[in-house]
């Protein structure tokens, strides 16, 4: 394919304003007339054929010069319907140092923004279908066996067939938190909550999913901070789920939570392998789990965390992860506190 012809753009380099160039181009065309008038009149050339002579070579004077002028708005224009098809690949020449210079290069910024973000859309959905064939699959295939009279409809396979589908139904739910808090029209309640009896109920709720779980709270009276009661408890029942999946069985996992400069702080402690440093962010991003982790048994799609650090966003606070001592993982949640110290 031939490339396209490239025409000289005279004041695109000149770095002022669109006013001033706009200026050159009337300015050189009124030269361009008066210039060829008088040579008209030196030449002896009759009266009507001056300013036709002069005016014709004035429009071939501002076709020149302002060339350069239009064309990343042309180019804008092309990359604008592209982007209608959804092709965001295609960038805007931005040479200029005018007003339409700045213009192509926010254009440019915007589309490279929208690729990366139509990227990570297709990405998310990628990940999220892989995620729901799983489950899907798994029982199709437990019903065409009863179906097909391979398989019996015992307590054993209507379990089986049960666990599958809490676990589409929970990865369901996972997906439409994660796009609602992405899409930001989530809008948590903002009630007074007391953390410590938050956290205590919790314990009390895992001990009678996990009975042999050991769950420590350590939380003083009066810890209150503003938020939306399920969203913190969904947080902290991540978390603490996690600690347990992970943690060799009858080892404690612990929670504490202390007033810390002015913010809530809460400590959830296991004795697990821990979480290495080079993957301490990457388990905040959307379907990220370590290797092998999906063996631990128990465990969703990855989407856990990034919802629980979007929850905190929500609620102005923050979430790391450290080292336990002597072993394990430390998830560290700040909030910020509503009570009067
Ligand atoms: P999942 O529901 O798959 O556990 P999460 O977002 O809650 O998803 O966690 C993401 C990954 O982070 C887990 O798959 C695991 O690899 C790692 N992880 C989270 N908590 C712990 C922990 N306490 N100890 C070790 N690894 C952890």
């Amino acid at each position: 394919m031939s490339s396209p012809r490239i025409r000289p753009r005279p004041l695109a380099p000149i770095p002022s304003s669109i006013k001033a160039k706009w200026s050159i181009v009337i300015v050189a065309a009124v030269a361009v007339t008066a210039l060829m008038s008088q040579i008209g009149l030196h030449l002896g050339w009759p009266v009507w054929l001056r300013p036709i002579v002069a005016g014709a070579l004035a429009l071939l004077a501002v076709q020149f010069l302002a060339h350069g002028l239009t064309y990343p708005l042309r180019q804008m224009a092309d990359a604008a319907k592209a982007m209608a098809r959804g092709d965001y690949s295609r960038r805007v020449e931005s040479s200029n140092g005018d007003e339409v210079g700045q213009l192509a290069e926010a254009f440019n910024q915007m589309s490279a923004e929208l690729a990366e973000s139509d990227r990570l859309q297709k990405e998310f959905i990628s990940n999220a279908s892989h995620e729901l064939r799983t489950p899907v699959a798994a029982l199709q295939s437990t019903l065409e066996n009863l179906v097909d009279g391979l398989a019996r409809a015992d307590r054993q396979t209507l379990e089986l067939m049960l666990a599958q589908s809490e676990h589409l139904g929970r990865l369901v739910n996972q997906l439409l938190d994660l796009s609602r808090l992405e899409a930001g029209s989530d809008h948590p309640a903002t009630n007074q909550i007391d953390l410590g009896d938050l956290l205590n109920e919790l314990a009390v709720e895992q001990r009678m999913t996990h009975p042999l779980a050991v769950i420590e709270v350590k939380a003083p009276m009066g810890l209150r901070v503003l938020g939306d009661d399920l969203r913190l408890r969904q947080v902290f029942t991540n978390i603490v789920g996690n600690a347990l999946r992970f943690s060799p069985h009858g080892s404690p996992v612990t929670i504490v939570a202390s007033r810390h400069d002015g913010s809530i702080r809460v400590a959830i402690r296991d004795l697990g392998p821990g979480i290495p440093v080079e993957e301490r962010a990457k388990v905040f991003e959307r379907f990220w789990q370590a290797d092998g982790s999906a063996l631990t048994g128990g465990g969703g799609a990855g989407l856990g965390l990034a919802i629980s650090r979007r929850i905190i966003d929500q609620h102005l606070g923050d979430i790391q992860i450290t080292d336990n001592q002597p072993s394990g993982a430390c998830v560290i949640v700040h909030l910020p506190s509503s009570s009067v110290d």
